[in-house]
């Protein structure tokens, strides 16, 4: 086992919980302080809302986003900022569920939503938030060699550039894999950049962004064309429709109850290694972005990042917790560690950061919005599994909004067409302890699968 570095570096910034993005933030937004009013209320400056309120406010609508705490201060900025379509949606998956036109309709609209947000709020990116290249899918034993044959083979259908690598044709510095597939087109980012630029081109566009301003309640009121009336504090938000986006650590709202019970909450590590020349190097010759391997449960990811540092996550498991720093003595940090030096040919610098942070993985893989009927008043709740998904998300909620039909709705909403995992999810009872054991069991029969197969 490498050396872990005896002390992890300690939050800075005006963080609760600093993440390794504690970029310095590019504006800060005021708190609530008088009665508000306006078009679409959104609740929650994670991936969802910002992508929400970006897209409704380019369309003239008084747009009002209200964040308990930062912009990227829930799963957002915690997460790793891999911008992956390869990881997003699982198409063989989707394509059984509802045909190969729709699930090639998912994937041309979330890699537009990606490329057109980031094309969008890029000036407000440094070069050093966001990457662009290659990562690297690879068989961790050699009997999982047909599962690339096959992810390769769809990927081809659908027009995403792939190429087979076999042992002897991997790249030197990688260790201990029998062939890999070259996923193209991928990128990288700086979460917490990514969202501050959003949020700072939706504010230029108009939307009102208050911070440190928690939604306690909101209802439905009937007088006139109808509105919704949020609770902040003292102050009251009258709006004509409403997003409820979240996040994991959002409060349990009864609307938002049918929708969790088709989510696993699973919680996950993270380590940022200290710079390494190798990585450095790797990512500037040959763009590379990521690495995972054909693991399914035991799976740990990587990120290599421009300042030569590896970003590695994993360990999940589930349930749910506030954001929290990790010591260097804790287990899961140093198995992390250990994975990184055991699958690389080069000295594996020790850890500087570690945190652990939840997020909500829908059962089948595919974003989750609920629209609620108030006559003429919309009220959606959104829950995405992942940075793509939301920056989607966004573009069809603001169809919603303006009461516009999206054609992807009926995979996206709650009551679509379930799988099997699905069913099976949303039937275990309402018990948080129960469900969490259910869940346990699930994962340790995962793990078991992993080890054995
Ligand atoms: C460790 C980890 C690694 C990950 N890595 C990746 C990755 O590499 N790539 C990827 O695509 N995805 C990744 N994810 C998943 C991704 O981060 C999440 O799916 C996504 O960020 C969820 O976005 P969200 O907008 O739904 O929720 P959040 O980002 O959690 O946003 C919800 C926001 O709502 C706010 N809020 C809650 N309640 C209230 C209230 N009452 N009033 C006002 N505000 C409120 C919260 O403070 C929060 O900021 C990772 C997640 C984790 C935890």
């Amino acid at each position: 086992m490498k050396d872990l570095g005896s002390e992890l570096k300690q939050p800075i910034a005006s963080w609760k919980v600093s993440p390794f993005w504690h970029a310095a933030r590019i504006r800060e937004y005021p708190q609530l302080t008088a009665d508000a009013q306006c078009d679409v209320a959104i609740i929650g400056g994670g991936i969802v809302g910002v992508s929400a309120a970006l897209k409704i406010s380019s369309e003239n609508s008084k747009v009002m986003l209200f964040e308990r705490g930062k912009i990227a201060e829930g799963s957002s900025g915690f997460s790793a900022g891999v911008i992956s379509l390869a990881t997003t949606v699982d198409l063989r998956i989707i394509e059984t569920q509802f045909g190969r036109e729709m699930a090639a309709a998912l994937y041309k609209r979330l890699s537009d939503a990606v490329e057109n947000t980031l094309s969008q709020v890029r000036q407000y990116m440094d070069t050093d938030a966001l990457q662009k290249g290659t990562s690297i899918y690879a068989a961790a034993k050699e009997k999982h060699l047909p599962i690339l044959s096959a992810e390769q083979e769809i990927r081809t259908e659908y027009g995403m550039p792939t190429k087979l690598r076999s042992k002897d044709q991997l790249p030197a510095w990688l260790n201990a894999f029998h062939g890999a597939l070259l996923l193209e087109n991928e990128r990288g980012v700086n979460p917490v950049r990514l969202l501050e630029s959003i949020a700072k081109t939706a504010n230029d566009k108009g939307c009102e962004i208050f911070e440190n301003t928690e939604i306690s309640a909101f209802e439905h009121k009937q007088d006139g064309e109808g509105y919704f009336l949020l609770k902040s504090g003292n102050y009251t938000i009258k709006a004509r429709h409403l997003l409820i986006a979240t996040g994991v650590h959002g409060k349990r709202w009864s609307q938002k109850k049918s929708l969790e019970r088709l989510l696993v909450p699973v919680r996950g590590d993270i380590i940022v290694t200290a710079p390494s020349p190798d990585v450095a190097r790797i990512v500037k010759d040959e763009g590379a972005i990521a690495m995972w391997d054909t693991y399914q449960m035991l799976y740990v990811y990587m990120r290599y990042l421009p300042d030569g540092r590896i970003l590695a996550g994993g360990a999940d498991s589930p349930g749910t917790g506030e954001p929290l720093l990790k010591s260097a003595k804790d287990e899961n940090i140093k198995r992390l560690h250990a994975v990184i030096a055991r699958r690389h040919n080069f000295p594996i610098p020790p850890v500087d950061y570690a945190w652990q942070a939840s997020f909500s993985l829908p059962a089948d893989g595919l974003p989750l919005l609920k629209q609620v009927e108030h006559g003429v008043n919309n009220l959606v709740i959104a829950s995405t599994d992942g940075l793509p998904s939301g920056m989607l998300l966004g573009e069809v909620i603001a169809d919603i909004m303006a009461g516009r039909k999206n054609d992807l709705m009926p995979m996206l909403e709650e009551r679509r067409k379930r799988s099997l995992e699905a069913r099976l999810l949303s039937l275990m009872p309402d018990v948080p302890v129960l469900r969490n054991f259910a869940l346990k069991l699930v994962f340790t029969g995962m793990r078991l699968k992993d080890i054995l197969c």
